[in-house]
């Protein structure tokens, strides 16, 4: 049976995937991967549990004033408590009151849980599935029936475990999502099991697959079942999720969309998948697995001398897609021409002249596999990355010199400790030594710069770190470790990201934090408006005109910054 509804990618990374042993993040990190998400084209976001706890309460409200596209919320719950009526269960009011159009509530469908967890008979098991999910509806809610250990209930008692289904598709749910909860089924088994919801089902809602990885087959088992009828698969971005992982967007999407024919996501947004799947990884704080199907780094990593002349000849013979396909590119020496593609394509995204300066791009491409090999990383530091390029157009010098920092940190008896640091630097021809305490080094650090410079700049006031994420580098290296640190400002408005990498953390810190800083100052100072973005061979003539006796090269931004400094 086939079904003629458009299909339906639904994202439970922010749910499921935080399950994930060690995975922690914020807020605003939850939002902006949500953003990121809603951009790739994924129908359905899961957000997690309303007034569950502040974070995701929190959570909810800051991502309602986002601009999501068509990308639907969904929030998660579950089926109302047993002896009572839905609308006095309290987990499911919590659904209705969040403004998530889709609520997903997970239910009992094998009945060993049914009478030995959740202590209730099969019929009043049914009446609950029943009952919330007709109560969600009537409040204007899209459901989705989360069938708990779905595959095990259907080995064990098949006609029980349907007729669950069945009452949450009467009752007027959207979706049955078909759960692996322990992740061992094989994919033979969610064929055929498959198969049948689709045959019994299919016609009154959409039949959708939720895998985990124990058995190694999430990916093959929500293949097999799109492969038999079903029309939504649940999934999150790198596999992320408790014991073994959920399965992986990252790879069920283009097999999906490229192998399967299955209409599922744009050919532009199946682009960004690779940048995407980076993203979600460095804001998770999860070193990207250079392995993983289609966005590894080494997915299409070719050594052989053989491979790469015969992959000239037609790259065919060794890759099974063309990487473009999915915003990766080969890594190979013959494949820099990609790489320039793409480096070119994001200087002109951010609003800079490339054509103009067509020496441009290599200059940055250079810089930027200089910095990679040592261990830097754009994909989370649009900051650092644009300074990059500015610095190779000869934009603006540094705002501020450092001459030299130090560092007191005082331990005492009580366990408790107390950051000292002075910090010695310059802006134009002063010289500023600021001393500052801290709850930490880097704060310390931090605090002894703005304060150093906040004569000459007022609006580092305005610049906040939201976010510090650090990552030690040992891997794949002969030298020593290498600390990665990644910072996120905000002035309010805006958010930007820097990184910094150095022997030690406070090396890596300061060098983020600098980048941070001057962005930040950068942009109130109105120097990523376009007539700015040219370097000053381009753009002297007019910009002179306005303000003699500018230094050369800033295109004014000295001078802006000296007007407010008298205005304050
Ligand atoms: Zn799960």
């Amino acid at each position: 049976m086939t079904s003629a509804r458009p299909f339906l990618l639904y994202d439970t990374t922010l749910r499921d995937g935080m399950q994930r042993e060690g995975m922690s993040v914020s807020v605003d990190e939850k939002v902006r991967i949500a953003v990121r998400l809603a951009e790739l084209g994924v129908h359905i976001i899961e957000g997690g549990f309303p007034a569950s706890n502040p974070k995701d309460t929190e959570f909810f409200r800051k991502l309602q004033g986002q601009d999501l596209g068509s990308t639907r919320v969904a929030a998660f719950g579950m089926t109302r408590g047993k002896g009572t009526t839905p609308d006095k269960d309290e987990n499911l009011r919590a659904l209705v009151d969040c403004w998530a159009p889709v609520s997903c509530i997970v239910g009992k469908t094998w009945d060993l849980h049914v009478e030995k967890v959740l202590r209730v008979d099969r019929a009043e098991n049914l009446r609950m599935i029943g009952e919330s999910v007709r109560y969600l509806r009537e409040q204007g809610k899209t459901v989705h029936y989360d069938a708990e250990h779905f595959f095990d209930g259907y080995a064990a008692h098949p006609e029980y475990a349907l007729e669950c289904l069945r009452t949450a598709a009467d009752a007027g749910a959207e979706a049955v999502v078909l759960c692996d909860t322990n992740g061992a089924t094989l994919p033979m088994f969610v064929g055929e099991v498959v198969e049948r919801v689709v045959a019994e089902l299919g016609n009154m809602c959409r039949v959708a697959i939720h895998a985990h990885n124990d058995g190694g087959c999430a990916v093959a088992n929500s293949l097999m079942a799109v492969a038999k009828g079903a029309d939504c698969v649940q999934g999150t971005i790198n596999g992320y999720g408790e014991r073994c992982g959920n399965a992986d967007l990252c790879a069920i999407i283009p097999d999906l969309k490229l192998k399967m024919g299955v209409d599922c996501i744009s050919d532009e947004d199946l682009a960004g998948l690779t940048e995407t799947a980076h993203f979600v990884a460095e804001l998770c704080n999860v070193s990207p697995d250079p392995h993983q199907p289609y966005v590894g780094l080494d997915a299409f990593a070719h050594k052989g001398g053989l491979h790469i002349s015969a992959m000239e000849r037609d790259p065919r013979t060794f890759q099974h897609i063309d990487p473009a396909l999915v915003g990766n590119e080969p890594h190979v020496l013959v494949s820099e021409l990609a790489g320039k593609a793409t480096i070119k394509q994001r200087v002109k995204q951010l609003g800079y002249p490339v054509d103009e300066d067509p020496a441009l791009t290599d200059r940055v491409l250079d810089r930027l596999k200089d910095k990679e090999h040592e261990g830097y990383h754009y994909e989370a530091a649009d900051a650092s990355f644009e300074l990059l390029v500015r610095s190779e157009m000869g934009l603006e010098a540094e705002l501020f010199h450092l001459e030299a920092f130090r560092i007191i940190i005082e331990q005492r008896e009580d366990g408790s400790s107390l950051s000292e640091a002075t910090v010695k630097v310059h802006v134009g021809d002063e010289r500023f030594i600021e001393t500052a305490e801290g709850n930490g080094p880097v704060n310390a650090l931090d605090s002894a710069l703005r304060a150093g410079i906040e004569r000459r700049f007022p609006h580092v006031h305005d610049i906040h770190l939201v976010n510090y994420r650090v990552r030690i580098l040992d891997e794949d290296r002969g030298t020593a470790a290498t600390t990665r640190v990644i910072i996120d400002s905000s002035d309010g408005r805006d958010c930007w990201g820097s990184v910094g990498v150095g022997e030690n953390i406070v090396e890596a810190s300061w060098e983020a934090l600098v980048d941070s800083i001057t962005y930040g100052l950068l942009l109130a100072a109105g120097a990523f408006e376009d007539d700015m973005k040219r370097p000053a061979s381009l753009c002297r003539a007019s910009a002179e005109a306005e303000e003699p006796g500018r230094p050369p090269g800033t295109c004014g931004l000295y001078g802006r910054f000296d007007t407010q400094d008298k205005a304050e």
